[in-house]
């Protein structure tokens, strides 16, 4: 049999800790494991897709077989064409289960060669979700205990420069 190669997608934006606690056990589970960054134009993102991909890059560093790469299109374009057979995702609560259902449902009718599987989160961290640790964050709130420290750190130097923006077109 061949190398296990799977996907775990998403916008990170920015990565959390429970997005870690995916990638770590994923990581344990297949070969390779390429998190990949979505590229969406649709949402305006706080951090760029190379920010994130940077950021991502930093955090996950300590393992060998985690690659980070950005992707466009369609997830089951970018699985062919990265030779990955399985899709992760990771269930939160309820509220995750029909978009998820929805998806994989899609992608496997999409692409029947692609299997998505699903990791149940980590009880600490089933109420984390990246627009919480955002939130927080805007409002000057301590997210180090949801993020890892590279992240701490980006967001607070994100936060300061928003915040110079808003004031500099307020005193014009
Ligand atoms: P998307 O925009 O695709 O939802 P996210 O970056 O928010 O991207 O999430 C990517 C994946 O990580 C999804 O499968 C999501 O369910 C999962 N995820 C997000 N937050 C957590 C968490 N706290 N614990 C476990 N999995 C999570």
């Amino acid at each position: 049999m061949g190398k296990t190669i799977a996907i775990y997608p998403g916008s990170f934006d920015p990565v959390t800790r429970g997005h870690m606690d995916i990638i770590e056990r994923a990581s344990k589970t297949v070969d390779h494991l390429i998190v990949g960054v979505l590229v969406n134009s649709a949402k305006s993102p706080l951090f760029t897709v190379e920010e994130r991909v940077a950021l991502l890059k930093q955090v996950t560093a300590q393992y060998p077989n985690v690659e980070i790469r950005s992707f466009e299109g369609l997830l089951v374009d970018f699985a062919r064409a990265s030779g990955a057979h399985i899709l992760i995702r990771g269930l939160r609560a309820v509220t995750d289960f029909e978009y998820e259902l929805q998806m994989s449902q899609t992608n496997h009718k999409l692409s029947p060669n692609v299997e998505t599987m699903f990791l149940t989160t980590s009880i600490e961290y089933s109420y984390l979700s990246s627009t919480t640790v955002r939130e927080i964050a805007a409002f000057g709130g301590d997210v180090t205990q949801f993020v890892p420290q590279a992240v701490a750190v980006e967001l607070e130097k994100k936060m300061k420069s928003t915040r110079k923006k808003k004031e500099s077109v307020t005193d014009e």
